[in-house]
């Protein structure tokens, strides 16, 4: 599927609803779904369901089905692109809060270790936790919240901070029975002092064998796509690394596919990643590994800010990449099978927005307005703090 001036073509705007049984959504077969589609999408649909392993019982014209669940979007390029199958049925089956701020679970922590290598900027840890005493669990893509001991300038308990989850649902250990963070201590300067942040600078001095009250997991924007021919482009920065690292531990770590027989990715992966130095860059090894051994899946491209130049002589920043590889993004956003995961600073989105935005134009799209319609259809996943 191309998002083209071709897919404006009144014969290919024509929608149709299908009926489908037996879909897979996040492990899981759903009974019936109907999908409303555009003609021009009909044959990457069919495909997506005979991979899927779901069964097509009917297919009518849009406008002649009993009340489809899916609103038909207006003809246009761009809705041609993104009407694909939404799958918001994955997401009944994603646990959240399993335990909330009031009845917290008590972790004990298993590891915290530093993933910087000598002269890099600031603190990032790694962190695991063990769950094996109750019922807490996770997708990959989710959140957990943690609660740090003692009281904030009120006299008041410390109120819980999320962090994303950087391991897959299996666990580092691959035992079900953990749950790993990649944390950043938050430091900043005040009237001359050095100010420390109270969740992260509690996480990053935590030692083995501390108690620690977890709260979640909440989210589901980031959840990963359940087709294993999906495309993915992670746009990282810093500890926005997280979700992503766990994305590409299912795809590729050979323990988590032996786990997996339902999963095993044949898609196409591309991680785009800033930071500013080259000893600030996390989980380094495990990347190079999956480069090595998934060649044609894997595809990883650095913004190392404070060590690289972009055209204009500048520090090169995440939508600095982008924007060189504006082309290549938009020709993948074009196939349906194409999700974008952006994690990270808030800070990053605009300069992000403006990349996509040229590259979009430069496509003869308008990115104001595709943005949300990916977004609709669940292909536009964002989350920055
Ligand atoms: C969904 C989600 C996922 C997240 N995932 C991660 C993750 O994977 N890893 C991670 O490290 N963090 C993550 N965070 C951020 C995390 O929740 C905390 O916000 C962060 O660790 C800081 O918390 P803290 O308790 O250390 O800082 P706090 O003690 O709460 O201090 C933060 C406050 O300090 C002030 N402040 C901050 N910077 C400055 C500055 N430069 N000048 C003046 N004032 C300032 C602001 O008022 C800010 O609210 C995530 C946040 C969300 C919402």
């Amino acid at each position: 599927m191309r998002i083209s001036t071709a897919a404006l073509r009144q014969s290919d705007a024509r929608m149709f609803t299908l009926v489908v049984a037996g879909l897979k959504a996040a492990g899981t077969r759903t009974a019936e779904r109907c999908l409303t589609i555009p003609l021009s999408q009909m044959q990457a649909t069919l495909r997506m369901i005979n991979q899927q392993g779901g069964r097509l019982l009917s297919v009518t014209p849009a406008d002649q089905a009993p009340s489809p669940p899916t609103p038909a979007p207006a003809p246009t390029a761009a809705n041609a692109a993104t009407a694909a199958v939404t799958t918001s049925a994955k997401h009944e089956t994603v646990p959240v809060n399993l335990y909330r701020p009031k009845d917290p679970y008590v972790g004990t922590v298993l590891g915290n270790y530093s993933l910087l290598a000598d002269g890099a900027i600031g603190r990032v840890n790694h962190i695991t936790f063990d769950l094996s005493e109750g019922n807490l669990h996770y997708v990959e893509g989710q959140s957990i919240g943690i609660i740090p001991d003692g009281v904030d300038s009120n006299g008041k308990p410390n109120k819980l901070r999320l962090y994303s989850i950087a391991s897959t649902r299996h666990g580092d250990n691959l035992e079900d029975k953990t749950v790993s963070l990649c944390v950043r201590q938050l430091q900043y300067e005040k009237d001359g002092e050095t100010i420390n942040g109270v969740c992260s600078t509690f996480l990053c001095d935590i030692e083995p064998g501390a108690k620690v009250k977890i709260t979640g997991p909440v989210g589901k924007e980031m959840l990963l796509p359940p087709d294993e021919e999906a495309n993915v482009i992670m746009l990282a920065t810093g500890t926005g690394i997280a979700p992503m690292r766990a994305y590409l531990r299912r795809m590729f770590d050979p323990g988590e596919r032996a786990k997996n027989p339902g999963y095993q990715f044949r898609g196409k992966a591309w991680l785009i990643m800033g930071v500013p130095t080259t000893p600030n860059l996390l989980y380094e090894e495990d990347f190079q590994n999956y480069l090595t051994e998934f060649p044609d899946n894997f595809r990883y491209t650095k913004a190392i800010s404070r060590e690289q130049k972009n055209p204009s002589g500048g520090r090169m920043y995440i939508q600095d990449r982008v924007a060189e590889h504006g082309d290549e993004i938009f020709t993948m956003i074009e196939d349906p099978k194409t999700h974008v995961y952006m994690c990270g600073l808030r800070g990053m989105e605009p300069g992000i927005d403006e990349a996509m935005s040229k590259a979009a134009e430069a496509k003869g799209l308008n990115w104001a307005e595709l943005r949300p319609q990916l977004k609709k259809a669940e292909r536009w996943h964002v989350e920055t703090y």
